[in-house]
């Protein structure tokens, strides 16, 4: 009896079906309306912020890789001067490191056999002539550094520097001596066919993106010291 007594005290609500008044139903019909230009508006936003996002750190980056990687100025790499007490001097003016003085000069030999006379036009500088030479130019030919880096390493950047450098010519056409013409001599061909024997490599061939091409200037790859110098140089090309 109590239990019915409290079943009949329950009140038990009606279906109600509940109208969506006619302000809210407005509102819901305009977002309705306008919902493709917000989606467009919030898309657009979020673009702009993932860019902004991958941006940042991508500059970082690209500058902490141009900063860490090789160091370059104007396109050149950063080489040390070479102690004075590992310079040989092998003619008048010209010095080179001790240890591709056989190769160089066996070199020099060989090709004679051949025919081919090759003369030496410049091995080691000094940091400082460097300088003079990079300065001078520059101003003489009125040139931007940026422009003058291209034909010549700026101070504390060349490899001649570091004595395993050498710039060679045709003793039979002067004329050609630290040209681009120099390509087209019997001591070139005969270089681009031998040197590699005598672990000498054409530095700045036609296809390097930072310095014009100079068939004149070799450098020296035949010990562990020259392959250390010029290591990052060899990473990069
Ligand atoms: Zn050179």
């Amino acid at each position: 009896m109590e239990q019915n007594k409290d079943l009949n005290q329950i009140d038990i609500p009606l279906a109600k079906r509940i109208y969506i008044n006619n302000s809210h139903s407005t509102l819901f019909k305009k977002l309705l309306i306008f919902s493709p230009f917000l989606l467009l508006l919030f898309s657009y936003a979020a673009l702009r912020l993932i860019k902004n996002i991958e941006q940042i750190p991508f500059i970082n980056l690209n500058f902490q890789a141009e900063k860490n990687q090789d160091n370059r100025i104007l396109g050149h790499l950063p080489y040390a001067e070479i102690p004075k007490e590992k310079l040989v001097l092998i003619e008048p003016n010209i010095e080179v490191h001790i240890d591709m003085r056989d190769s160089l000069l066996n070199m020099r030999k060989e090709a004679r056999k051949d025919g081919i006379y090759l003369v030496f036009l410049s091995g080691y500088r000094s940091i400082n002539l460097q300088k003079e030479i990079f300065y001078s130019l520059k101003s003489f030919r009125n040139q931007e550094a940026a422009e003058r880096a291209r034909v010549s390493a700026p101070p504390g950047y060349s490899e001649h520097s570091t004595g395993f450098a050498i710039d060679i010519g045709d003793a039979t056409q002067r004329e050609t001596d630290f040209e681009t013409e120099f390509q087209n001599t019997d001591a070139f061909n005969w270089l681009i066919k031998n040197a590699a024997k005598f672990h000498f490599k054409l530095s700045f061939t036609k296809d390097n993106k930072y310095i014009d091409y100079e068939p004149w200037h070799w450098r020296y790859e035949g010990s562990i010291e020259a392959l250390k110098v010029f290591e990052s140089s060899n990473r990069k090309s």
